[in-house]
């Protein structure tokens, strides 16, 4: 690579206190970051279970003020964001504990932002510098609680919003949306089911191996990465057998982390294919990363070639080769349960013209290693259709 380009402006991500059982250690870490009354924000799902029971009530035992707010869909919209920042403004909160899988934190982490200023959401779309309009000084602190591995929202400087308007995704950024402490606890990941176990790890590889394949110079993320995969590689195969496997958990939490930390980078065609198909179909985001990835492999064959070949001995896969690491996937992929084409998921032929166009534009699509425009998506759109790698 040309010296003029081994340049970057690079942020690292925050305090995280690692460990099963560091749940416990939340009514502190609310109260270090100056809060008297927490709003914990999840989703509808996770509202019914104990772990929110019991996070709320260890803030309460403390006279921490803990509110609950759980109106978050999945695949999230502006309505979710703007009737959370009622509840906060209505019961006088004055922090966030964002608390689930990636749309309950981009939800939490929207709030945080939202609670504080006059403009639409849409006004802090990752564009140019938009982010600079952001008031600062009104943001709520947020504390992030994942309780799956795959998004790596904790660690993020975004949320990820549907776009109701035009059915795309969109991301909101601020450097502080970056949780300023996250609490990650392998525990609160026992009760995923295998098949949400397996799509939202197979998002944590594609966040990891797409910042490995971006083209842009980043070896702190590439060394993130790498390390990101193998650590899939050695226990995704295991917390999807047996959930209850600790080891396995506390490893792909942090593999997770990892992803988000390394696509700081840039990330791909994987999710440029993707986000259409969940905007519009609400089909499982990691999910259908895992689907499409071995056609977007293919696809920047020429330009990721010695990368993933390094990868590949780094992983000690069968030689170190790109097709070793294809094989990888593929064999991972059905070892947990992945489906080989997007026709499974409810993604049909005639998808593939209009969702190409929405996939060109995608904030994703300038970091794939190879250009790629409307017609290259609409190919790999049918080939992931009709399953032909
Ligand atoms: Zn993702």
């Amino acid at each position: 690579m040309a010296v003029d380009k081994l340049v970057g402006r690079w942020n690292y991500p925050t305090s995280i206190r690692f460990g099963a059982g560091r749940i416990g250690e939340l009514p502190a870490a609310c109260r270090e970051l100056g809060m008297t009354a927490p709003l914990l924000v999840t989703d509808t799902g996770l509202a019914q279970l104990d772990m929110v029971a019991r996070a709320v009530d260890s803030c309460r035992r403390v006279k921490l003020d803990c509110g609950l707010f759980s109106d978050v869909q999945s695949n999230p919209v502006e309505a979710n964001v703007t009737a959370g920042v009622e509840q906060f403004r209505r019961g006088h909160h004055d922090g966030v504990i964002a608390f689930g899988g990636g749309s309950a934190l981009d939800i939490g982490k929207a709030i945080g932002l939202m609670v504080g200023q006059n403009r639409p959401i849409w006004d802090f779309e990752d564009k140019e510098d938009w982010y600079t309009r952001v008031n600062v000084g009104g943001m709520a602190p947020v504390v992030a609680v994942p309780t799956t591995a795959g998004t790596g929202s904790e660690v993020g400087r975004c949320s990820v919003l549907t776009d109701l308007r035009d059915h795309t995704k969109k991301l909101i950024f601020h450097p502080r949306l970056l949780p300023a402490i996250v609490l990650e606890d392998p525990e609160l990941s026992i009760g995923l089911p295998a098949h949400i176990t397996a799509a939202v790890g197979m998002d944590a590889l594609s966040h990891n191996l797409e910042a490995l394949c971006a083209p842009t110079y980043h070896p702190l993320a590439d060394g993130v990465a790498i390390e990101g995969m193998r650590l899939i590689k050695e226990w995704l195969p295991a917390a999807v057998r047996d959930g209850s496997n600790l080891e396995a958990r506390a490893h792909m939490l942090i593999a997770s982390t990892m992803g988000a930390t390394a696509f700081q980078k840039g990330l791909g065609a994987m999710h440029s294919l993707s986000h259409p198909c969940s905007a519009n179909l609400n089909t499982h985001h990691g999910l259908t990363n895992a689907v499409v990835m071995p056609y977007v492999l293919v696809f920047n064959r020429q330009a990721v070639e010695d990368k993933l070949a390094r990868l590949a001995a780094y992983l000690n896969l069968k030689s170190a080769s790109f097709g070793a690491v294809l094989d990888w996937v593929l064999e991972l992929r059905e070892a947990i349960g992945i489906p080989h084409t997007l026709a499974k998921l409810g993604v049909h032929e005639e998808h593939a013209a209009p969702f190409s166009r929405m996939a060109e534009v995608d904030p994703s699509t300038p970091s794939n290693p190879v250009p790629v425009g409307a017609a290259d998506f609409e190919r790999l759109y049918l080939s992931a259709i009709n399953g032909r790698l």
